[in-house]
């Protein structure tokens, strides 16, 4: 792999991507591909492990396995015509040299390719392999770049150690539901950016800053009362008593209504979202409005922290919840997609009247 380094960044990526996975995939080999492999510096062609490379035979245009078979039967070239190939372009070379270099090339070759290649004609047979990802077998023209990269990301990707810290509170947590409601497509940018910050447990709390030794007091600016850890931040601090009850309320009396489970978890929703997948609510919007509230919240917190004020948190989510939906509307509607607005914002919402010109939105 040290010798990669004289390659292009891009290349070397490439490679080093290819190895990560080359014990996921596998080719199907057919007789066709065995006929494109170079004989030259190709480590499966090598003498008691050493790959073979002879100039003339380059030179000569001998470079793949099907420069020594014939072209519409099964079989290798004879000693004779490979030196009258080589001849050709080095008449110096002699005869013996060079049969002798073939014969390395012939005892060279793998004993299974040499069995296919002895007895396959080469004119009938699919060019076109099939690979095997995994565990399912795919025509290789079907085979996508995200097949590979989904691959690769299994590979390579750890668990973030949030998991932990996440589980020992709630101990049946379905992170894939979890990841999928974080970086759902319809929230506004910057709910996405404080939602994965806060569910792989990256947010600076005061705690946190001073187990890290960058802060020496870990109470909370807005009570006083309590170390501002990510529970009292988000739904345990005092100060947050009439928005709490406000999202609550919202949340059970009219969003969960006549669900199943309507008594939740509010600090699980505050904090990571409703993870369920129920076919009578609206579950965009319900993600939706938990995380304008959780960057309501956020952004007040960072105003205390930072200006030492304090705001109106419900006034500051109204605003925002009204803001983005007007923008979501506007974008979709000019774009002539209002279903996907409907989809996210509109169907089975009852905070939403809605007649395809506007919305009114009941919070
Ligand atoms: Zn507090």
């Amino acid at each position: 792999m040290s010798q990669l380094k004289v390659l292009p960044r891009v290349y070397q990526e490439m490679i080093q991507a290819y190895y990560s996975l080359k014990s996921e995939v596998e080719f199907d080999i057919e007789i066709q591909h065995i006929y494109e492999n170079p004989i030259f510096c190709n480590p499966v062609i090598s003498n008691n492990g050493r790959a073979l490379l002879y100039s003339e035979f380059i030179n000569s245009g001998i470079v793949q396995i099907k420069d020594i078979c014939y072209e519409f039967i099964p079989g290798f070239l004879s000693k004779d015509s490979i030196v009258e190939l080589v001849q050709e372009k080095h008449p110096e070379l002699k005869s013996r040299i060079i049969a002798e270099a073939y014969a390395k090339i012939l005892n060279a070759i793998p004993k299974l390719w040499k069995k296919d290649l002895n007895q396959i004609n080469p004119v009938n047979v699919d060019r076109i392999p099939s690979l095997t990802v995994g565990t399912k077998m795919i025509e290789f023209s079907k085979v996508t770049t995200k097949i590979f990269y989904k691959l690769l990301l299994q590979k390579i990707s750890e668990s973030p150690t949030s998991e932990h810290f996440w589980t020992q509170h709630y101990p049946s947590m379905c992170f894939k539901s979890l990841y999928l409601v974080v970086n759902q497509c319809h929230l506004p940018p910057e709910c996405v950016s404080l939602n994965y910050r806060v569910v792989t447990n990256t947010i600076f709390t005061l705690s946190k800053l001073c187990r890290m030794g960058k802060h020496d007091n870990s109470t909370c600016l807005s009570c006083r009362a309590a170390p501002e850890d990510m529970f009292h931040l988000w739904t345990n601090c005092p100060s947050l008593v009439n928005f709490k009850s406000y999202v609550i309320d919202i949340l059970h009396n009219v969003l969960l209504k006549d669900t199943l489970n309507p008594i939740l978890d509010y600090t699980q929703l505050i904090l990571l979202g409703y993870l369920k997948n129920t076919k009578e609510i609206n579950t965009y919007f319900v993600n939706f409005l938990l995380s304008v509230a959780r960057i309501s919240i956020y952004k007040s917190r960072q105003i205390k922290v930072f200006d030492d004020k304090d705001i109106d948190i419900k006034r500051l989510f109204i605003f925002t919840m009204k803001k983005y939906v007007l923008y979501a509307f506007t974008y979709y509607i000019t774009n002539n997609r209002l279903p996907l607005f409907e989809k996210y914002y509109v169907n089975k919402n009852p905070l939403m009247r809605y007649d395809q010109k506007s919305f009114q939105l009941l919070i």
